[in-house]
């Protein structure tokens, strides 16, 4: 369990987040636990969740929060965003997150450009992903069910849809 040491906490560092673009909505959250439910990365490895994440911006665990490294692991899939109820748009948080992180100098830029690299090679493999689904539908079957079910809501969505709204939408 983590230990929270009160004179670590820095309160104020959600309304700091909140004037990040597209971070506004992060009070909304109600710690439901659905982003943390149908995240891709969360299902693979314990140390990653977006509502802990949450969580902690809420204690006001700016350094530690910052400073870790469960900050770069997720894929932007933007699935969270989707479901979150209360229109948190969770991917526009840990982009924030990682605004921070590389203005406060505890992440070495070259890095984050590497991940940003990385989210774009991801995004294009998507695309294919979703391109090669709708020549050939019956490929879902052979899919594990967490990629299958990505795969149907994929296929649903119109081509190029992203998160409800845009970061900085008010
Ligand atoms: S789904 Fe939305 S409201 Fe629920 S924990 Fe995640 S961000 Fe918060
Ligand atoms: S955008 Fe990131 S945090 Fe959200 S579901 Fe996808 S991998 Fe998880």
């Amino acid at each position: 369990m983590e230990k929270i040491r009160i004179q670590d906490l820095e309160p104020e560092f959600k309304e700091e987040l909140a004037r990040e673009p597209g971070c506004q909505h992060v009070v909304r959250c109600f710690s439901c636990g659905v982003c943390t439910a149908v995240c891709p990365v969360s299902a693979l490895t314990p140390d990653f969740s977006p509502s802990r994440i949450l969580r902690q911006i809420m204690y006001g665990m700016r350094t530690e929060l910052l400073t870790s490294p469960a900050l770069w692991y997720c894929l932007a899939c933007a699935r969270c965003s989707f479901q979150c109820p209360q229109d948190v748009r969770f991917l526009d948080i840990i982009q924030g997150l990682r605004r921070l992180a590389v203005q406060e100098g505890l992440i070495n830029p070259e890095l984050a450009d590497r991940c940003r690299q990385g989210e774009e090679l991801l995004q294009q493999l998507r695309q294919r992903f979703l391109a090669r689904l709708i020549s050939r539908p019956d490929a879902a079957d052979s899919l594990p069910p967490l990629l299958a079910e990505m795969a149907q809501e994929l296929a649903a969505a119109p081509q190029g849809q992203h998160p409800p709204k845009n970061a900085g939408d008010d």
